[in-house]
């Protein structure tokens, strides 16, 4: 049994920002297909492809509307690739379909 499950909501800003591993797969566009999350091969815009880091990290908010700042609830909700270790954290997750539509 993992002591780290479930925990998102205990950690303070400082410990959930070091849980990302800087991989960047979230930030390429996704489609809701009946509930289900997608993966497109689409970068966000302000993705740095080179540093793999977003250029507007501070101000994603106003910068892409769209870009949906992570809460325990919306890792829930399952938009996450399965082995981030956000989503790892949520027992029994189910994650997206990974790079399947352009
Ligand atoms: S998928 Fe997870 S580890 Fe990778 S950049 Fe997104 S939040 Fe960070
Ligand atoms: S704006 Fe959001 S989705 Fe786009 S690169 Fe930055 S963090 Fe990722």
């Amino acid at each position: 049994m993992c002591h780290e499950k479930n925990n998102l909501e205990t950690l303070d800003p400082q410990q959930w920002e070091s849980l990302c591993e800087r991989c960047a797969r979230c930030c390429y566009e996704k489609i809701d297909f009946n509930g289900r999350i997608f993966y497109t091969r689409k970068p966000c815009d302000q993705l740095d492809l080179q540093t793999g880091l977003c250029r507007v990290y501070d101000q994603r908010d106003q910068a892409r509307s769209d870009c949906q700042r992570l809460t325990p609830e919306v890792v829930a909700a399952g938009i996450l690739p399965a082995d981030c270790p956000y989503a790892r954290r949520i027992e029994n997750y189910q994650g997206p379909v990974m790079g399947e539509k352009e």
